[in-house]
């Protein structure tokens, strides 16, 4: 058996968004669990879409996501260059090999000129090939024209792929389209089929929009004598509306964007490889190992789908809950509120302990935890704009205040089962259930939206805080 080889070939034209990374991690698990090897290749011949930079996003991006090549760039190997700019003497050998066949031709004409066929071709409401106005006698190609290849007998392709099933298209899908253009850059079309040969990949996993282009590619394998490789089109994500293929227009964030928004790596690849694919259970959270172990093409959903971010919070909630003190604590580190500074790693990590189970992403973890290191500011709408406490005129939410303020005070020590018991004692004394009671204290010594679990907080913040926030919460709420 053949070692499975698939490959990763982004073009360094901008960050990779969401919804292309897929095409990087479904071949990175097929090979992981095949034991083959996965190549990064950086299709870099377009040179009016190059931007600068964009490489390196796209290098870290996949090293944040674990996604590790085996041969490429930062890493070499023996089928390099891996930069198709870098390999240009070998398209144009490879492209000698066909004009020695007679398969490809220069073409003559000016893109005005073609652009003439099109519009007669349009003008009689027929496709426009451009194998139609083929010119009989092409000069030698100079280098200086396009080159193209010469589809000599154009014919019905039918072809498995292992998530779209078996496909078919005619002779119209077939032309002589363009193998390296006026600049000397080989074009997609035929740099790809070079590289995929000479790099041994077994299997070309790419997006959808590929897939009126599979015939072309056949029939220039055919040409070169060469056995296609397994041919596999990704269905789109499609954008939150359902309608359209999610874009870079769309507002497809880049993943980097994810990571500092405190996603984790682990929660992004469960994320991407559920979009689309299920194990044929109701598993909603994968680890990398389970989905090295689980995935497979066959399990592929053909519909497009959808881009759900509510669910990679979720997911990422569940990743975050996972993590061990330790691990959270470092992954932390550059999250926390500037008043966090000069804390102790022990405070925060109690800090952490605590908010663990709350966090959705770590870039929350101000907001959920900012009242641990600074006094917060009063902030009496979160009382007004709270259902039970907008039962209690401000008389009576000060009195409530007071008398917790009184009992706390005489706890000899402050822990959170001596809270505890405080706290249910104050029930009684007072009448009130433990949604009104409980989240008028906490407003009052947090004043933020969430907090954990009450006699934790108050515990952590420590007896002289707590008592000094009650009496400040009572004076700030006037009647
Ligand atoms: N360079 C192409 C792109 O970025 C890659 C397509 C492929 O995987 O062959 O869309």
């Amino acid at each position: 058996m053949t070692t499975i080889r698939t490959r990763f070939a982004p073009s360094p034209t901008g960050y990779i968004h969401v919804g292309n990374v897929r095409a990087a991690l479904f071949p990175w698990l097929l090979t992981r669990q095949q034991g083959g090897q996965f190549i990064l290749r950086i299709e870099d011949t377009d040179r009016a879409r190059f931007v600068p930079g964009a490489e390196d996003l796209i290098l870290d991006t996949l090293e944040w996501l674990g996604l590790e090549w085996d041969e490429g760039p930062r890493r070499g190997g023996e089928h390099g260059p891996y930069h198709q700019s870098e390999r240009l003497d070998i398209y144009r050998q490879w492209a000698q090999k066909l004009i020695d066949k007679g398969l490809a031709y220069a073409d003559p004409y000016t893109p005005e000129e073609v652009q003439g066929f099109r519009e007669e071709a349009r003008a009689y409401k027929k496709t426009f090939l451009y194998r139609d106005y083929r010119p009989e006698n092409p000069p030698a190609w100079d280098g200086k024209q396009p080159l193209r290849f010469k589809v000599t007998n154009p014919k019905r392709y039918t072809w498995h792929d292992p998530v779209m099933g078996e496909l078919s298209a005619g002779p119209e899908a077939l032309d002589d389209f363009i193998l390296i253009k006026a600049d000397g850059y080989p074009t997609y079309n035929f740099a790809h089929i070079v590289d995929d040969t000479e790099m041994g990949v077994t299997h070309v996993i790419r997006g959808l929009e590929y897939i009126s282009s599979i015939p072309r590619y056949l029939s220039l394998y055919e040409a070169l004598d060469i056995a296609p490789p397994v041919l596999v089109c990704l269905p789109h994500i499609i954008a939150p509306d359902g309608k359209k293929k999610l874009g870079k227009r769309d507002g497809a964030k880049s993943v980097t964007d994810y990571r500092t928004d405190g996603i984790l790596p682990e929660a992004m690849l469960n994320f991407l490889a559920s979009m689309g694919w299920n194990d044929g259970t109701e598993q909603e959270i994968f680890s990398r190992e389970e989905l090295i172990e689980k995935f497979s093409l066959e399990r592929v959903q053909r519909s497009g789908a959808r881009f759900d971010e509510k669910r990679l919070l979720w997911l990422n909630g569940q990743w975050i809950r996972r993590l061990s003190l330790d691990d959270l604590y470092e992954r932390a580190a550059n999250y926390w509120s500037k008043s966090a500074g000069s804390s102790t790693g022990a405070y925060k990590k109690q800090v952490l302990a605590l908010v663990q189970d709350r966090l959705k992403t770590l870039a929350e973890l101000p907001l959920m935890s900012r009242y641990f290191f600074e006094e917060p500011a009063v902030d009496l709408e979160l009382i007004s704009g709270s259902k039970q406490l907008r039962k209690l005129d401000s008389g009576e939410q000060r009195e409530l205040l007071q008398i917790a303020r009184g009992a706390l005070a005489e706890l000899d020590a402050w822990t959170p089962e001596l809270i505890q018991q405080c706290l249910n004692s104050l029930l009684e004394k007072t009448g009130q259930k433990p949604g009104t009671l409980f989240s008028l204290i906490r407003i009052a010594t947090t004043w933020a939206p969430f907090s954990p679990q009450l006699n934790e907080t108050l515990a952590l913040l420590g007896k002289e805080t707590t008592l000094a926030r009650l009496a400040l919460a009572i004076s700030a709420i006037k009647g």
